[in-house]
């Protein structure tokens, strides 16, 4: 790549980066924004890919170039472009292969990828997998073309996504988790048992308490998969989700200060002037606790891109951070939100439980009672935007208290103040 100029340069042309690109263009529409991705494919919708697993959607059907809000021209968008590093001082990124692009402005909105345990032996065998990316899914796609058996490793959200997918495709999937209970970030054992019994219901095998030791493999790449109680699970495929990793490889000596993720302030600034960060990749702030948080999600990215985009573009906006946990979605049609504190094992939290036989609905107030800080809801997530609201608003909750416990909560009782 030649030497060149962007005003406003991204890096990672995903959630954050996009949407950050297209608040800057709507707010200095002659200015040139460029996004650098490493990825060869075109942006798109990274939550839908495992629909290109199950050949419901065509790759093409999942950009994000002209869709929603995703339409502002004039985007700048350079796929296969990988940033080796920044310097600070002279502005301007070192692309892979050459050329080096300076800058007015610049987003490090590069995300994350999943966390491969170094400990489990032979992950570069053929047909491991790690579903992030859509040649990821492609690839997967292929594979559950040719086999009928999958081991997945790690019981998160993700994994249990990719699952789904194969399931869908007619794979016999066995899910192998190291913790007592599946989701376990989202939700304690003793909270699980309706989304438990619905994989059971869906023909899911859950194996718990159980890790792999190594992949083994065969003629045609994956062949099975030992577990650490010296037992071994025949399969051709392998799935590993044990969570991911923020992506500042290339930032190393560029003096942007980095703890764990890179760490922006209320306005998503960098420790260095004219660097900002968004996404899974920034380090921000969790109202409820006021502590340090990093996310993974596709809605906060974007929130977030957007906010860094009217701070790099001269509009100062704070940004009003992110829970600990947030994540409305469902598995095997049970639907299900968590968001803020639900581990409350051994804490002194003031821990509320509705339970019906298809219904489990927990809420989580500060040791005072006074401040609802967090919501765990299945089979009925009813009003769930109503109780983010509140915890993330970290409000004296006062006389709605009996509102929130019985479900009756409505934005009508804000307006009253
Ligand atoms: C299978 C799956 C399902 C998901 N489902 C949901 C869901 O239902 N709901 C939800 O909220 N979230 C979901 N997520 C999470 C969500 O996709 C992420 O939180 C979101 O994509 C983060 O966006 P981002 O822009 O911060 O980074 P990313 O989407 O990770 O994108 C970063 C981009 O930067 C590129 N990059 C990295 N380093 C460099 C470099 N040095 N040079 C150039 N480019 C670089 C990466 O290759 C990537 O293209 C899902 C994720 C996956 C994988």
């Amino acid at each position: 790549m030649a030497a060149d100029r962007a005003d406003y340069l991204v890096i990672g042309g995903s959630a954050a980066g996009m949407a950050a690109a297209q608040v800057i263009r709507r707010q200095a529409p002659s200015s040139r924004v460029t996004v650098l991705s490493e990825e060869p494919d075109m942006p798109y919708f990274r939550p839908m890919i495992p629909y290109v697993v199950t050949g419901r959607k065509k790759p093409e059907e999942i950009g994000l170039q002209g869709n929603g809000p995703y339409t502002a021209g004039g985007i700048d968008v350079r796929t296969g472009s990988h940033v080796d590093s920044v310097d600070v001082s002279r502005k301007s990124v070192a692309v892979k292969g050459g050329g080096r692009l300076s800058y007015g402005r610049l987003l490090l909105a590069t995300g994350s990828r999943p966390y491969i345990p170094p400990e489990i032996q032979g992950t570069d065998a053929q047909g491991v997998f790690a579903l992030r990316k859509l040649s990821d899914a492609r690839e997967m796609a292929r594979r559950a073309g040719d086999t009928n058996s999958a081991v997945m490793l790690g019981g998160g959200l993700l994994n249990l996504k990719a699952t789904f997918a194969l399931l869908e495709r007619g794979v016999k999937v066995t899910l192998v988790v190291q913790s007592p209970e599946v989701l376990s970030q989202l939700m304690e054992p003793g909270d699980a048992g309706l989304i438990r019994d619905a994989l059971d219901k869906a023909g899911l095998k859950i194996v718990t308490g159980r890790s792999a030791k190594g992949i083994i493999s065969g003629k045609n790449g994956v062949a099975g998969v030992s577990l650490d109680d010296g037992s071994e699970m025949a399969c051709g495929m392998v799935c590993i989700g044990k969570g991911v990793r923020p992506n500042i490889d290339f930032l190393p000596g560029s003096g942007i200060t980095i703890d764990k993720g890179i760490v922006v302030d209320k306005n998503t600034a960098c420790s260095t002037p004219d660097i900002f960060a968004a996404g899974d990749v920034a380090v921000t702030f969790d109202p409820v606790t006021g502590k340090r948080i990093m996310t993974g999600l596709w809605t906060n990215a974007v929130e977030m891109g957007r906010c860094a985009g009217y701070n790099m573009a001269g509009k100062k906006t704070a940004y009003a951070g992110t829970f600990g946990i947030m994540n409305a979605t469902q598995v095997a049609d049970m639907p299900f939100v968590s968001m803020g504190i639900v581990h409350t094992k051994g804490s002194d939290h003031e821990v509320h439980v509705r339970a019906s036989g298809s219904t489990y609905r927990k809420v989580v107030f500060s040791p005072d009672g006074e401040r609802l800080v967090g919501a765990l809801f299945v089979g009925d997530i009813t009003g769930a935007g109503m109780y983010r609201y509140v915890i993330r608003g970290n409000m004296n909750i006062g006389r709605i208290k009996p509102r929130i416990l019985d479900g009756t909560l409505h934005y009508g009782h804000f307006l009253k103040g």
